[in-house]
């Protein structure tokens, strides 16, 4: 069963053909990052431009380093959202085009599942499940009771932890998106300036992260109206203490009052190297019942492979769409 994904929610076009769910014969990823970064953030008329320049590009390459045909697929898959309403039509008319014009069923998929089904190409699921999903605007602890059934625990009350790495990075004059550099960065540094740990003692599964931003930028900016140097290394080591803090004891909270099987890490800020080794330490000692699926660091950031990993799994479970799909760029579980 061959599944045609497409995935345009933000600044990435990305087109895959995925097997059973779980065998990635492509995953053509076009990124437009350089042409964001002067802006400091994806532009959302820029990003709509973009995927429409590269989306047929993207699919003839899907399906040739596939070695596929129209004939050979199944389904198509497409993220209808959450995610910047432009961006997300151009995928969504795309998938409908070519499921029309080659009478394939159209699987809707939501992005934050798509990130989820990452870890798919790890291992197979098993119920219940419990993820991390942090991203550049989502951070989530979700349950997931049985196949394809979320139930959001809790959630950021303001900023997503990647949304907070790319403000932070901006301060420190780091280009966009900063998450990988300060993460490299605070390798080299270590935690001197004791951030805070917002709602770190609350008793419930939420965070937030703006507080944490305010500190950090306060911090920079008094420093340099004294005309101080700080350790940009140390400054990066200290957020990402704090971040990781945080996402560490929340997760720790909600697992140890919802006994699962599997725990995912996924999304972009999955990638983060002292994010990953303090969860894989935390659960060993703490749950070592509980089999621990990382995204692999490749599949962490947006891509179409995931979207048909979850897309083979919706259309499973008999989801379907019509011509009439419209982008949700709101959309939750
Ligand atoms: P969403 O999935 O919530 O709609 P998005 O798709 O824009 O948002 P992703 O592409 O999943 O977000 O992730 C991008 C984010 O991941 C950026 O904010 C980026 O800075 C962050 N990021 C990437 N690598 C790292 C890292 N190593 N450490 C921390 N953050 C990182
Ligand atoms: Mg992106
Ligand atoms: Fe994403």
């Amino acid at each position: 069963k061959l599944i045609l994904a497409f995935e345009t929610s933000c600044d990435e076009t990305s087109i895959a053909v995925v097997e059973n769910g779980e065998k990635i014969l492509s995953n053509i990823v076009a990124t437009q990052i350089d042409s964001h970064q002067r802006f400091g953030g994806v532009v959302p008329e820029v990003a709509s431009r973009h995927h429409i320049e590269q989306i047929t590009h993207c699919l003839t390459e899907a399906l040739e380093v596939a070695d596929v045909d129209y004939d050979d697929l199944s389904a198509v898959a497409v993220t209808y959202g959450p995610g910047l309403v432009g961006s997300l039509l151009i995928g969504v008319t795309a998938a409908k085009a070519v499921a029309f014009a080659h009478n394939l069923p159209l699987v809707p998929v939501n992005h934050m599942a798509g990130h989820i089904y990452a870890a798919r190409f790890v291992d197979q699921f098993q119920y219940p499940q419990m993820a991390l999903l942090v991203s550049g605007g989502h951070t989530e602890i979700v349950y997931i009771k049985s196949e394809y059934d979320f139930e959001i625990l809790g959630e950021t009350r303001d900023d997503a932890a990647g949304e907070a790495y790319d403000k932070i990075g901006r301060v420190l004059g780091v280009n966009y998106p900063a998450g990988k550099t300060i993460d490299e960065w605070a390798h080299e540094g270590s935690d001197t300036f004791d951030f805070p740990r917002a709602m770190i003692k609350e008793d419930n599964y939420d965070f937030s992260f703006s507080g944490l931003k305010s500190a950090f930028i306060n911090t920079v900016h008094n420093a340099e109206q004294r005309d101080e140097e700080l350790n940009s290394r140390d400054l990066a080591a200290s957020f990402q203490q704090s971040v990781v803090d945080v996402l560490a004891s929340k997760v720790e909270r909600a697992l140890l009052d919802h006994p699962v099987k599997q725990f995912v890490v996924a999304g972009g800020v999955a990638a983060n190297k002292g994010l990953r080794s303090r969860i894989e330490r935390d659960l060993q000692t703490k749950f070592p019942n509980v089999q621990l699926l990382m995204a692999p660091l490749k599949l962490c950031g947006d891509n179409a492979a995931m979207i048909g990993a979850a897309g083979q799994v919706a259309f499973d479970h008999k989801k379907r769409t019509d011509m009439s799909l419209n982008a949700v760029p709101g959309l939750s579980f």
